[in-house]
């Protein structure tokens, strides 16, 4: 890492100038990345395997890990200042956000033994924190009906169920895991009676766990789970038996926050794309980008993005200040994720014949993108959360 002349503290702020050594070293970075690069990977949907070493080599991965278990104890501001210039620079932090957010459940909720044992080989690179195994196929967004079942037998669980859209399970050494311990029809409340188990994929693979790859239209290596009676040791329980859900929720902030950043990143690598583009390309005898017609959408992907950056650092400030920031979290999301597609689509637009081309890069982030408004949490959900929980309208289910 490159950023020793920052303070090592909480920072906050996540506009542009903000973070100047660690974007300048993420951007150093990400320049042995091009294109062709990934391009490659996404021909043959394959893992960008050295990109994510190469985070993980230089420290970038443990940015929110405390000193003390040998990560930089730095804020979330920080950590979105990694994702923006991952995604500007056309690269996809896709492959290894989670181990940012994923790290927080265990960090916040696990014991100190489970902190010293785990936390200090995820830092060196020893350990892959990347996979977090929520949805199911019959629940969609409604958590509390997933059906995945953990029963104590003794010193273990044995878990059987189903997930879907589980990423990067082929490429992670452990797996923070949502399971049922009690059923819902046992509790008072649906959120009550869930659990977080920390999987072992290395031991679980073959033992109780088969993992079955989906192919999508991006590379994001996300697969189906089938647990047969997996054994995991009650002792990889983080937290409180039947708490789970709550663990969960707490890590779903960072997660919106840091998507969210991913998204400004996006955004404004179409936004330097299609300028460039506009710029050089003529027709009619003069430039593209002379015309309003094609300079506007930019100049208003611009101020969307603009005004999305705001909502994302707001959101890490609360974060990083210890408040309370769900409701900044998802607004934040919603905005950044739709500032990045009308970014998208207006590059795409600019580019004309070219925006199709596989060899300009703005089709394959143009896909990526669009991952964002459905997950982590699709766009019609963070509107139900604001409209009840900060407007207390009636909920709508
Ligand atoms: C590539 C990819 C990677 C993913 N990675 C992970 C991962 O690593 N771990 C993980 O746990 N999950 C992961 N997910 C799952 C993702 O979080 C979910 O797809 C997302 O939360 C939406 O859930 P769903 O697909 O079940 O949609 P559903 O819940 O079935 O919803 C479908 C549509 O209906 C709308 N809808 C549903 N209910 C309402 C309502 N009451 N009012 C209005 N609209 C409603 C939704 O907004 C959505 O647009 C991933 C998904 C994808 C596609």
């Amino acid at each position: 890492m490159h950023w020793e002349s920052e303070p090592k503290r909480k920072a906050c702020a996540v506009n542009t100038q903000s973070f100047s050594d660690i974007r300048e070293g993420v951007r150093r970075l990400c320049a042995q990345f091009p294109g062709e690069y990934w391009q490659k990977c996404d021909r043959t949907r394959s893992y960008p395997a050295e990109f994510v070493q190469r985070l993980t080599d230089e420290g970038w991965l443990s940015i929110l890990i405390p000193e003390r278990y040998g990560g930089y104890g730095l804020g979330i501001g920080a950590a979105c200042a990694v994702m923006e210039e991952i995604h500007r620079s056309g690269c996809n932090g896709g492959a290894a956000h989670a181990q940012m957010y994923v790290m927080g459940t265990l960090l916040k909720h696990g014991s100190e033994e489970q902190k010293e044992k785990y936390l200090p080989g995820i830092a060196r690179g020893a350990l892959r924190l990347q996979a977090f195994g929520v949805t199911e196929p019959g629940s969609g967004t409604d958590t509390t009906r997933i059906k995945t079942f953990a029963k104590r037998d003794g010193d273990v669980y044995r878990v059987s169920g189903q997930k879907i859209w589980i990423s990067r399970a082929e490429h992670s050494d452990l797996m923070i895991l949502l399971v049922r311990t009690t059923a819902r029809e046992e509790v008072s409340k649906p959120s009550d009676g869930m659990s977080v188990l920390l999987v072992d994929m290395r031991q679980a693979v073959g033992n109780g766990l088969t993992i079955r790859p989906i192919r999508t239209m991006l590379n994001h290596a996300t697969t189906e789970l089938f647990f047969d009676d997996l054994e995991v040791p009650v002792e990889n329980r983080l937290g409180e038996e039947g708490k789970g859900f709550r663990y969960i929720l707490s890590g779903m902030n960072a997660e919106r926050i840091l998507i969210a950043s991913e998204c400004i990143g996006d955004a404004r690598f179409f936004i330097d794309k299609a300028v460039a583009y506009a710029n050089e390309r003529e027709v009619f005898g003069r430039t593209i980008a002379t015309n309003q017609g094609v300079q506007f959408p930019i100049a208003r992907a611009q101020v969307q993005t603009h005004a999305a950056a705001l909502a994302v650092n707001d959101a890490a400030e609360l974060y990083d200040a210890d408040e309370p920031c769900g409701s900044e979290a998802n607004m934040a999301k919603l905005l950044a994720s739709e500032a990045s597609w009308a970014a998208a689509d207006t590059c795409v637009q600019t580019h004309g014949g070219f925006g199709f081309a596989e060899e300009f890069d703005v089709e394959r982030k143009f896909r990526e993108t669009r991952l964002y408004q459905v997950a982590p949490i699709s766009t019609n959900l963070i509107l139900s959360h604001v409209g009840t929980h900060v407007l207390g309208m009636p909920k709508s289910f």
